[in-house]
């Protein structure tokens, strides 16, 4: 689902990211711990495809993304890969049914059936009733799942999530840690979370710890069962919402 190959990244004179190896396989849910300034976002932002690394090799559901250029890259993330940021990063000036909508009619889907997909959606997270307000009339917990929604829209294969429960209350933040559960269980989504949250690093199917730029630690080498994977399990024909 996700490899990442010899990863390097420096911002100046500063090496942030010192060789990742890593392989992420398809409905894993994998947390990613560590210091401040260890390089998580920078290699949640390279997974992402919203930042280049300096050298490596990166494959996404088959596709090597550092060969694509600029105009495919993007047309790729925006069906291929889910964001979720610590602050929501909803528009304003837009309700939260408009908000979920965006990346449908980015992909080209019809305002009628962005609409629905993303009224389905939003029902999907228990949000129908707040479709029509804007974020600044949600509370944080529901902005935060709007943003999820949103996400998810075009059920994308993958969701990157940094920090997402960092503005979160605890009801609020257990809330939106069994949401990414749920979602792997019933769409069969590969979750990635950077998370300075103990909790829900101990809930995942796999911890990364990087230090330094390094993978210090990867809690699937520590055990040779790791995986309850089927490898048959075909994340993009399996979503029913129901
Ligand atoms: P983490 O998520 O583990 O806290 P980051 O990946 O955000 O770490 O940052 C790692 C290091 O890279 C930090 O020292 C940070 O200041 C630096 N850094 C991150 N992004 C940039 C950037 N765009 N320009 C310069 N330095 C950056």
């Amino acid at each position: 689902m996700i490899q990442l190959e010899g990863i390097t990244k420096s911002f100046g004179s500063l090496q942030v990211l010192k060789g990742i190896d890593l392989m992420i396989e398809k409905g894993e849910v994998v947390s990613i711990v560590g210091p401040s300034g260890a390089g998580k976002t920078t290699l949640l932002q390279i997974m992402g495809t919203l930042d280049k690394p300096d050298a490596g090799r990166i494959v996404i559901e088959g596709t090597e993304v550092n060969r694509l250029r600029e105009k495919e890259l993007s047309a790729f993330r925006n069906k291929h890969i889910g964001f979720v940021f610590q602050f929501h990063q909803l528009l304003p000036e837009f309700t939260a049914l408009e908000n979920v909508m965006i990346p449908a009619l980015i992909q080209g889907v019809s305002a009628g059936e962005a609409r629905r997909q993303a009224l389905e959606m939003l029902e999907f997270l228990g949000l129908k009733e707040r479709s029509g307000h804007k974020p600044a009339e949600l509370s944080g917990g529901e902005k935060q799942r709007v943003a999820v929604a949103r996400a998810l829209i075009n059920r994308p294969a993958v969701v990157l999530a940094d920090e997402p429960s960092g503005s979160l209350d605890t009801r609020n933040k257990e809330e939106l840690h069994r949401l990414f559960f749920d979602l792997r269980d019933r769409l069969g989504q590969t979750f990635v979370i950077v998370t300075h949250d103990e909790g829900l690093a101990q809930q995942t199917d796999r911890t990364i710890h990087i230090v330094d730029g390094k993978i210090l630690s990867d809690s699937s080498q520590d055990s040779s069962q790791n995986s309850s994977l089927d490898s048959t399990q075909d994340a993009t024909s399996a979503p029913t919402l129901d």
